[in-house]
């Protein structure tokens, strides 16, 4: 196993034994739909198309390494989510997946709202006109001016995280003269992550207060008695990149436990349950992530199913998908640099962007694919790894790939699925400079997120 596997799951671990690959695909030239973004195409000449634009066009127009977001996909994915819910669940999309003003500005158009979890992140929010109660804002350490500036600015809802948290909150809003809508965020003992989940007795992590042990019920009764403070709610969050809901089917059985608990306690009914993000993606062929629909559907069904037993009128549902709205959205677009063949092992490609642009691999052993997208090729396929420009042998974007064997320095690939947790983690390392974020829709394209330049890089190092 490798150091970074996930304790829930085989998923990012090093599973597949030395010399042993999935079979290549039968046509190298495919690009599957269940991983890329809905607009995309090959064309005429074999170039792989989004939004009705030639990858090659946009290479040429915005350079690479770069975002291509595809708008009709995002906001496809927004509707999606925000119908199978209906009236029923708010939807809030994690910013932390990515977050741009237009972003915010589609999030709006589509009925969406919003988690930030940093000041940034709400600036962000307010600056492009997210109206301030459509937004949650979370984090296990929050500073004063991160609460006083979501206090000031009305924030729908603080999700709170430690008992320090509660008094330093209750101030603020005190001395801010209002009563702060707030959820406490409670770990029921779930650790959920693809197809497994663990359910343990003890939960040995940084956020929420655990349910075991009784520190939920003491931050409730906390919150209940502090005149500035209104709990509407609890709050669970359970992992990231699930494939089904018998995690979230545990998590909201305690949860709705603690309801019970409070309802017994201090006579109050808590009006709203929120069941947190973590819904996975398709990264590769191999991944079925339920439709949107299937989730809302058994999520309404697991709550109701909970409080109809424990005697609770069902209070108000709400999800927070980030990686399956803006995640299958967009693709990275590189040049390949060098192409160098090691005998009985694999061809190494190194392109021009890396893990500044992609830490999920490195960080998480993430799994991706990838295609050369500037031509089709019936060359035969070759074992490959895809890998950056950067200063560390562990700089691999795609750990085992089929490309075609006639790949070539200028040729073009891209790696689907890169909308969330890719632009948001970049880093300029090796003084990289983070790429642009180009979105195209209905053949027209423009950067939502610039190219950092050189200037930027000394801009910030003040000398
Ligand atoms: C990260 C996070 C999410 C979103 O997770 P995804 O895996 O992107 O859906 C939602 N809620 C909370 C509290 C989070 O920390």
């Amino acid at each position: 196993m490798s150091r970074s596997a996930h304790p829930a799951g085989p998923r990012y671990a090093d599973v597949i034994p030395e010399g042993h690959y999935a079979a290549p695909p039968a046509d190298l030239n495919v690009l599957d739909p269940r991983i890329w973004s809905r607009t995309v195409d090959r064309n005429e000449h074999g170039a792989a198309t989004v939004g009705g634009l030639d990858v090659r066009a946009l290479a040429e127009e915005f350079g690479t390494p770069a975002y291509i977001l595809d708008e009709d996909d995002f906001r496809a994915r927004c509707r999606a989510w925000h119908e199978a819910f209906g009236g029923e669940a708010d939807v809030f999309y994690a910013g932390k997946a990515f977050l741009s003003r237009v972003v915010v500005a589609w999030l709006k158009e589509e009925g969406l709202n919003l988690d930030v979890c940093s000041g940034g992140e709400l600036t962000t929010a307010l600056a492009a006109g997210m109206p301030a109660d459509r937004i949650a804002f979370h984090g296990n350490n929050k500073t004063m001016d991160e609460l006083e500036r979501a206090v000031s600015a009305g924030v729908g809802r603080i999700v709170v995280d430690s008992f320090q948290e509660i008094v330093r909150l209750a101030d603020v809003a005190a001395r801010h003269g209002v009563r702060q809508r707030v959820q406490i965020r409670v770990t029921v003992g779930v650790e959920a992550h693809t197809h497994e989940f663990i359910a343990t007795a003890h939960e040995d992590q940084k956020f929420g207060l655990a349910l075991s042990g009784g520190q939920a019920a003491e931050a409730v009764r906390r919150v209940l008695n502090l005149d500035s403070l209104e709990l509407v709610g609890i709050h669970s969050h359970i992992g990231s990149q699930i494939f089904d809901t018998s995690g979230f089917e545990v998590a909201a059985h305690r949860v709705v436990g603690l309801l019970r608990q409070i309802r017994d306690e201090h006579g109050v009914e808590l009006p709203e349950i929120d069941l947190g993000g973590g819904l996975g993606i398709a990264y590769t062929s191999g991944d079925d992530p339920s439709e949107p629909h299937e989730i809302a559907k058994a999520l309404a069904e697991i709550v109701t199913r909970e409080c109809t037993a424990a005697g609770l009128a069902v209070p108000r549902l709400s999800v927070e998908p980030g990686r399956a709205i803006v995640g299958p959205t967009a693709f990275t677009l590189y040049e390949v640099g060098t192409v160098k063949p090691l005998e009985g092992l694999r061809t190494y490609v190194s392109v021009d962007g890396g893990m500044s642009d992609n830490i999920r691999t490195a960080l998480y052993d993430a799994e991706y694919t990838v295609a050369l997208v500037s031509r089709a090729s019936d060359a035969e396929p070759m074992l490959s790894r895809v890998v950056g420009k950067h200063c560390e042998s562990g700089d691999i974007v795609v750990k085992d790939a089929f490309l075609p064997a006639d790949l070539a320095p200028g040729d073009l690939l891209a790696v689907p699925a890169t909308g969330a947790y890719c632009r948001s983690m970049a880093s300029n390392y090796n003084h990289a400079l983070r790429p642009p974020v180009v979105a195209v829709r209905d053949g027209v394209a423009r950067v939502i997120v610039r190219r950092e330049t050189e200037e930027d890089l000394l801009r910030l190092d003040v000398g």
